[in-house]
């Protein structure tokens, strides 16, 4: 059981480790408008729910650490308001103690 899901949809992705803080990854939820299921395409952007980073799959669909000023600009405020809200879902989390936010 993951601790947060931000949406409904949650897509099973080909693990891959975060290249920054290398916690496995297996699984994106739809950043798509209106909550509809849109699976990530190489490319694509997405933040790690460990460490925070900016990443963006490749064309074998791994994770490469990319940042904010790399995401088409269209694209950018979604994405920091993403990593805003995993941000303070894994504060939220800590703060209330016992197991830490993304330990499995
Ligand atoms: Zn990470």
């Amino acid at each position: 059981m993951k601790p947060m899901r931000m949406s409904q949809n949650p897509l099973r992705i080909v693990e891959s480790a975060c290249p920054k803080c290398f916690h496995r990854l297996d699984a994106v939820d739809s950043v798509g408008e209106g909550g509809e299921c849109i699976p990530p395409l190489p490319g694509d952007f997405t933040i790690c729910i460990a460490c925070f980073s900016v990443l963006r799959f490749d064309d074998n669909m791994h994770l490469l650490l990319s940042s904010l000023s790399e995401v088409p600009i269209e694209h950018r405020a979604l994405l920091a308001y993403i990593k805003m809200t995993v941000e303070e879902a894994a504060q939220a989390w800590n703060a209330k103690g016992g197991r830490p936010w993304a330990s499995h």
